[in-house]
This record gives structure tokens, C-alpha cells and sequence, in this order.
């Protein structure tokens, strides 16, 4: 230890997407850095995050592929799913990436430094007690699930503690309603779980366009998922049986769950990092508050990532790292991540493609001026089978000439559809420019240039 550095260009707190990013960039331009990681390479999204749980989506996929099999004529028979297995193949991938990163950073000559990292001052971290020092301190130490402070609350477990369940349960409840609530949801169901998701408000995805909300409950309640809401849970009970049951304020009572799921959102991993000693500015829930360009109110020390609140996304931490790192290294003093629409898709059965505002946001900003564009129908491949999941779109445009501001999908192929109409919104597409665009035939996805 003592012949390694301990001084350097940058050092970002966090080896997640977006300290890993950072680091990287600056090391591109030169620049000495170090990553700090405490756990394991590759933050919430290699680990917890998008990675196992897009491998858990796309068996659940499979198992809804294989009830559609008859309906192209085959025979499947009887069929068996092996939640060990899959568990198990899915760890060996993610250990697989955490030990990719580690030459990752070695081949970008970054130096990582294991340990839990707190701030000493504004040049300087400590790690198991040895100090490191920089010019620029970069915190990205990322998110971790809320437990809400109720009576039994820790009988159940949070999405942290789904990837390390060692079989498929039979009876979950899932208390949420964003977009950890609805994809695991989802994805148990399709695998074999009873699923009962209780939400507080009205609806799932409040924060999503109306048509992408009702489109998701009616799919979810067709697939067999049981949807409660205005839930609002006092307590958590383990019952004589050994199972869990939910215990509303309003007296409702819920039992039988084999496990209990909390999706109630995240909080930034702040807790013993020394943000209050060196005056760093936190927001009401303990988000570090950056500027346009990711500084913090404390000069040399910024914030990246979930720990500012702002889009908790991979593809945006790693945006704003790059960005960062090109600013701080690579003579682009205005280079900044613009944070305007980010498209994103929620992994749900089907999946949710998103990008702009919602036409409520659009009516609110831009009033009468705002034209909107809907579509719903059942995509082809269900002509040949039993059963059939819908497809929505809509458009949201503004004024004469209709630049589009909005585009919403939601049905199969949804999250691999809305990338490129992200580019083109990014662009400034107008509806005239999408119907001016030859179609592809026979998908769903020529509806978006087809829409009247
Ligand atoms: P993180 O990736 O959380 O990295 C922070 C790192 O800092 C962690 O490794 C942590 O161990 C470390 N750390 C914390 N404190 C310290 C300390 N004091 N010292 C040293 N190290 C420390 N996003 C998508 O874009 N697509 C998805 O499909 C998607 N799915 C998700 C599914 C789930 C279940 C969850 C929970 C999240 C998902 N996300 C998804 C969100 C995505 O994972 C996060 O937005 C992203 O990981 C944030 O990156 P970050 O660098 O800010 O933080
Ligand atoms: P979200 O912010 O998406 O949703 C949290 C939900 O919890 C809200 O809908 C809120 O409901 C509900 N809630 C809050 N407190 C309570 C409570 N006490 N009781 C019941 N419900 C409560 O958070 P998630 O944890 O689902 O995900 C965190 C972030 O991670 C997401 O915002 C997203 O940025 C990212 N993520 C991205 C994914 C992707 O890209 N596919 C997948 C998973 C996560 P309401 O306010 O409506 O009542």
C-alpha cells in the first residue's frame, strides 16, 4: 500500500456507472484517477439493477412465448422451470462483468482503491484509515432501497433481496407502484408467482402518461396479476402460519404472502460520507444538488448520478461521468449533459417505451397548442394465438408545425422501437417528418409514421 499513490487528477467516490465513467474519460485525457468501490464493481445496475433484472425479464419473456407456442402449431407439453438454475447462470454473468471491470480499469489506467470512502475535506478521502488526496472529487455513490419505517417492515424485502431469493415464492405482494413495483410484478407473474401488488395512490407509473397507465393495468390484470389500490400499509405481521400478512390503515387485511416486496423507491447512499462536515448542499431526502454542469456548492467536489436525484438511469450516470470527465480534462468547458428527453423504457410484460412529456405536461406548459396523436390495435403475432396483449402509441405535438415533444408506446417491442424516434425527437422531428418516413412492413412500430 505505501508505494501505491495517494495523490491524484481525480478521484470519483463509487465504482457504479457513474464513477467508473468518470474516471475512465479523464484517464483518457490523461489525467491520474482512482475509483473507489466498497462492494462490488459495477454499482446498483451490473449488480442489482438492470443486469439481473433484464436477465430475469427475458425468462419471463420465454415462459409468455411458450404459452403462445400452440398457436404456431407446436407442442410443448409439459414444462418445468428452474428458478435455481436460471439463479444461478445469472450470478456467473454478473460475476462474469464485476471481473470484467476490474481490467477494465486497469487497461484504462485507472487505479481502484476497495473500501467504503468518506470525505475530510474538499482535496481529500479516507479509506480504512488511509488518506488519498485530488484536485477533483467526484461523488457517485449511487442509491439504495427504501424500507419505510412501519411495524414488521423488515419482514419483507427490497429489490436488493429479490436477486438473492433462492426459489421462486408462491405468494408475493409487491407494496409500490414506480417502475421496480410493475417490473417485478410482471415478471414474477409470468414465472409462476401469485402476485398481489398494493399500491397508495390510483395508479401505477404516476408519473407516466395516462395511456401507458391504463394500458399497463389492463395487461397486468389480464395476466393475473391482482392490483389493490389505495392500499396504505400500517404493518407488517408473520402469522402463525409462518406467512405474511399486510395490515392497511384502514383495517384491510392481506395474508398468505411467502414474501412481502418493497418498491417504494430509493434514497441516495449518503450515510457516513461527511457531506454536512465540509457544507456540501443535500436536498429535503439527502440528494447532493448540482448545477447544470454537476458542481456541487463546495469548489473541486461533484456529484454524478443517482446520489443527485436527477433521472436515475444508467445511460444518464454514465452521460453525465463522460461529460465531466470531457469538461474537466478534455478543454470542453461547456460540455454538460442536457437532461431534456431521456428516453427510457420500463421492463414490464409488455414493455413500456418512453420519451418527452406526457400529454398532461404538454397541455400544462403549451396549452391549446398542444395536438395529440393515439393509436391502439393488437400486433400480428397474436392473430395465432389464444390469447393477445395491445399495443398503444400516442404522440404529443406542439404548434403549427407539430414538432413532437412526446412519444409513448407501450406493447411488444416497445423497448427496442423507441431509440431511434428518441434521436429523431432529439432532433426536433415534426409529425410531418415521421409520415414522411417510409414505413417498415409488417411491424408495429410503422404505426408511429402512420398515425392519423
Ligand atoms: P450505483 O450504480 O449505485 O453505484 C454506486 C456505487 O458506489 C456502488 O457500487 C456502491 O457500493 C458504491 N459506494 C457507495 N458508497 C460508497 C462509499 N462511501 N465508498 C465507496 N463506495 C461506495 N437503470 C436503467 O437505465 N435501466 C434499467 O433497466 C434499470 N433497472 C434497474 C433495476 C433495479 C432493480 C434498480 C434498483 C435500478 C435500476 N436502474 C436501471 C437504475 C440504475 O441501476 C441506476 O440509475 C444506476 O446504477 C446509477 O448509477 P450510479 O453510478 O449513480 O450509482
Ligand atoms: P420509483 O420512484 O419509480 O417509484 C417509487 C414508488 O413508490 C412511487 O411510485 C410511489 O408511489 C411509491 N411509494 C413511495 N412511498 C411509498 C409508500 N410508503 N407506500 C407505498 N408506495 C410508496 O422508484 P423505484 O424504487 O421503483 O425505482 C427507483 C428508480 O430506479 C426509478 O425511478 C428509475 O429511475 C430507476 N429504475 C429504472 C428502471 C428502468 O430503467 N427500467 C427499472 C428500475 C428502476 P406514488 O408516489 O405514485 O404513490
Amino acid at each position: 500500500m505505501s508505494n501505491e499513490p495517494r495523490h491524484f487528477d481525480l478521484i470519483a467516490i463509487g465504482g457504479g456507472s457513474g464513477g467508473l465513467s468518470v474516471a475512465e474519460r479523464a484517464a483518457r485525457y490523461g489525467a491520474r484517477c482512482a475509483v473507489v468501490e466498497s462492494r462490488r464493481l459495477g454499482g446498483t445496475c451490473v449488480n442489482v439493477g438492470c443486469v439481473p433484472k433484464k436477465v430475469m425479464w427475458y425468462g419471463a419473456s420465454l415462459a409468455h412465448a411458450l404459452k403462445d407456442a400452440p398457436g404456431y402449431g407446436f407442442s410443448v407439453g409439459e414444462t418445468a422451470f428452474d428458478w435455481a438454475e436460471l439463479k444461478a447462470k445469472r450470478d456467473a454473468y454478473v460475476s462474469g462483468i464485476n471481473g470484467w471491470y476490474v481490467t477494465y480499469l486497469d487497461d484504462s489506467d485507472v487505479a481502484l482503491i476497495r473500501g467504503q470512502a468518506h470525505l475530510v475535506d474538499a482535496r481529500t478521502i479516507e479509506v480504512d484509515g488511509v488518506r488519498y488526496t485530488a484536485n477533483h472529487i467526484v461523488l457517485a455513490t449511487g442509491g439504495e432501497p427504501v424500507i419505510p419505517e412501519i411495524e414488521g417492515a423488515d419482514l419483507g424485502i427490497t429489490s436488493d433481496g429479490f436477486f438473492e431469493l433462492e426459489h421462486l415464492p408462491d405468494r408475493v405482494a409487491v407494496i409500490g407502484s414506480g417502475y421496480i413495483a410493475v417490473e417485478l410484478a410482471g415478471l414474477l407473474n409470468a414465472l409462476g408467482t401469485e402476485v398481489s401488488l398494493y399500491l397508495r395512490g390510483e395508479h401505477v407509473l404516476r408519473r407516466f402518461d395516462s395511456l401507458l397507465r391504463e394500458h399497463l393495468t389492463e395487461a397486468m390484470l389480464d395476466a393475473g396479476v391482482s392490483v389493490f389500490p389505495r392500499a396504505r400499509i400500517e404493518s407488517l405481521q408473520r402469522d402463525d402460519d409462518g406467512r405474511l400478512s399486510l395490515h392497511c390503515v384502514d383495517g384491510r387485511i392481506s395474508g398468505g404472502f411467502e414474501t412481502v416486496l418493497w418498491a417504494v423507491g430509493r434514497h441516495p447512499a449518503v450515510a457516513g460520507l461527511g457531506l454536512e462536515a465540509l457544507g456540501v448542499i443535500q436536498d429535503e431526502e439527502g440528494h447532493v444538488v448540482v448545477d447544470a454542469y454537476q458542481n456541487t456548492n463546495v469548489a473541486g467536489v461533484y456529484a454524478i448520478g443517482d446520489i443527485t436525484g436527477r433521472v436515475e438511469l444508467t445511460p444518464v450516470a454514465i452521460a453525465a461521468g463522460r461529460r465531466l470527465g470531457d469538461r474537466l480534462f478534455g478543454g470542453q468547458p461547456e460540455r454538460r449533459l442536457d437532461y431534456e428527453n431521456i428516453a427510457t423504457v420500463v421492463f414490464t410484460h409488455p414493455p413500456i417505451g418512453t420519451v418527452g412529456l406526457t400529454e398532461d405536461e404538454a397541455r400544462e406548459v403549451h396549452g391549446d397548442a398542444v395536438k395529440v396523436y393515439q393509436t391502439s390495435f393488437t400486433s400480428m403475432y397474436y392473430a395465432m394465438t389464444d390469447h393477445a396483449v395491445k399495443t398503444a402509441m400516442k404522440l404529443v405535438t406542439v404548434g403549427a408545425r407539430e414538432k413532437v415533444i412526446g412519444c409513448h408506446i407501450i406493447g411488444p417491442g416497445a423497448d427496442e422501437m423507441l431509440q431511434g424516434f428518441a434521436v429523431a425527437i432529439r432532433m426536433g422531428a415534426t409529425k410531418h417528418d415521421l409520415d414522411d418516413t417510409v414505413a417498415i412492413h409488417p411491424t408495429s412500430a410503422e404505426e408511429l409514421v402512420t398515425m392519423r
